[in-house]
């Protein structure tokens, strides 16, 4: 293995991040990562090994019951907020690595992605120092009592297992809260995008984190780094976003030593629009919850169902609007569209479409490949895409695409709408909309999903549960619910 102080993400190749250092792999195998945007190859990263993620591991521990273990809760909150002053300090850094990464617009991840990625360390930092544990005290038959109090311990060596969409914002939503509770964490960024999570590891030297408490192992799933971190035995816990089928290849390895599993997964979330919604703030927000992020977004719809008096005119409104999303480079300021992520996951997508097409839906936009300007041609762009008429049982409709696409269904009846939106097996979001109040609480109630936002789409409070009923998850993150996770209630019994 060869160390460096320090990783220049300009320069290529990405390298793990453990004990404070970069290093290769010692087995010498790289993967490619490419820039969506042109289609172009431009970082080669190393893949770890088993010995890399032992490493990363025992570099964890190391730090848990030393360096780490040893600061005060107000030292560590302190150290937390200078990583995200220190995030923030390198912001243009994070926003170019992330656009990088994943071709996503500038003004997205300006907007999104980076101020989140700060946030995340800040808020779990603030609710570490000011969340109350329990205590009672109980009767004794000798008169004198007993007080029972509950400390929170972190739960140790964390692997957190993270996916392409969303990079540094879910990484740090999981990392932000595991270190504020005072564990130490292996990372494992998807293979897709590496940059600012190996950024990270130089803001963590910078802020002067000790070394072992952030590492990062780079590879694939299966048979790489994910699986190796997965089923190692000295990991205490596993935090993971991903596909629902990765999370139960996860389940397996984690049933291995009766490791604790938070699971963040795939969705197939409907937004319901009612005659009585304000039309112009739901065509905004199906606009987002469709087409953001190129539609690589867990919490988006890909399933809108519109009450019948005014399907005809949400679909032509959102039609019109969809054509004026603007494909590019993500700096140009113009660029409201980024690509796919990947060729393979545009693959994914185009074979949806033409599933759609041979089920015969209607295609109101879209359905291919846009005509890009020859330097971005062979990007992994792909076009938006709204369809009516397909059969609620067509897989366009029950299956998660991850793309920037969506199929409009009408409807009567509000029980209507809602048993359509409760047929699936997942259950992540539902937007609704409509003006009317006691409406929007009876159809929340019913819709079986972890978050339900009403007039609204993707507004978080980070103080908040957040997570997927049926199979779109297991357990809640979020404000006090994430320290349910990252820590392990203890309690003292102290006969008086
Ligand atoms: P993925 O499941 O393919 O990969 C996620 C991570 O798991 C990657 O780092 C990958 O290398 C790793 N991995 C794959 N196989 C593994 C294995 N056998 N053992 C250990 N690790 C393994 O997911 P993706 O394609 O990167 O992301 C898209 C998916 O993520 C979608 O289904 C989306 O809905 C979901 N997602 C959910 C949320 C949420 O909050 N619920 C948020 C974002 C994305």
């Amino acid at each position: 293995m060869h160390a460096r102080v320090k990783q220049d993400t300009s320069s290529t190749p990405f390298c793990h991040f453990i004990n404070g250092e970069f290093v290769g792999s010692a087995n010498g195998r790289m993967f490619d990562v490419f820039y969506p945007v042109t289609g172009e190859m431009y970082a080669q990263v190393h893949e770890a090994g088993k010995e890399e993620v032992d490493a990363a591991v025992k570099a964890a521990r190391t730090a848990l019951t030393g360096p780490w273990g040893a600061l005060t809760v107000q030292q560590r909150v302190g150290l937390l907020h200078e990583l995200a002053d220190g995030i923030n300090a390198r912001f243009d850094d994070f926003l170019e690595a992330e656009c990088f990464d994943t071709g996503k617009p500038y003004s997205l991840a300006r907007h999104v992605d980076i101020p989140r990625g700060a946030a995340n360390f800040k808020i779990f930092a603030d609710i570490i120092k000011n969340v109350p544990t329990e205590s009672f005290m109980m009767e004794t038959p000798d008169g004198a009592g007993a007080l029972n109090y509950a400390i929170r311990a972190p739960k140790g060596v964390v692997a957190v297992i993270c996916p392409w969409n969303l990079p540094l914002l879910l990484m740090t939503w999981k990392v932000g809260p595991a270190m504020a509770c005072g564990n130490t964490v292996v990372v494992k960024p998807s293979e897709e995008t590496p940059a600012t999570t190996t950024l990270l590891g130089e803001v963590m030297n910078e802020v002067g984190i000790p070394a072992g408490v952030y590492n990062v192992v780079h590879g694939l799933g299966p048979d790489s780094a994910g699986q190796f971190l997965a089923q190692h035995p000295d990991i205490d816990a596993i935090t993971f976003t991903g596909e629902t089928v990765t999370g139960a290849e996860i389940m397996k390895a984690a049933a291995v030593g009766l490791r604790d599993v938070s699971f963040e997964m795939g969705g197939k979330n409907a937004g319901l629009v009612f005659a009585d919604c304000d039309m112009d703030k739901a065509i905004e927000g199906a606009m987002r919850s469709a087409f953001a992020n190129c539609g690589q977004v867990c919490l988006g719809t890909e399933r809108i169902y519109v009450e019948r008096p005014i399907f005809a005119e949400f679909v032509e409104r959102l039609k019109n609007n969809a054509e004026t999303l603007t494909p590019g480079r993500p700096e140009a300021g113009a660029t409201n569209l980024g690509p796919m992520i990947s060729r393979q996951q545009r693959n994914k997508v185009l074979s949806y479409y033409k599933k759609a097409r041979e089920e015969g839906a209607e295609i109101i936009t879209g359905g291919g490949i846009p005509q890009a300007p020859a330097e971005l041609e062979a990007g992994f762009w792909i076009e938006p895409t709204i369809w009516t008429g397909l059969p609620e049982s067509s897989p366009v409709v029950r299956e998660e695409i991850f793309g920037p696409c969506c199929h409009i269904q009408p409807f009567d009846e509000e029980e209507e709408a809602v048993s359509m939106a409760n047929d699936t097996p997942y259950g992540l979001a539902t937007a609704i909309w409509t003006g009317n109040a006691a409406r929007a609480h009876r159809v929340a109630a019913a819709v079986e999903v972890g978050i339900t936002w009403v007039n609204c789409w993707f507004l978080r409070d980070l103080r908040t549960p957040f997570g997927g009923s049926k199979q779109s998850g297991i357990g809640r993150e979020g404000g006090v619910h994430s320290l349910e996770f990252y820590t392990e209630m203890r309690n003292v019994c102290l006969k008086l």
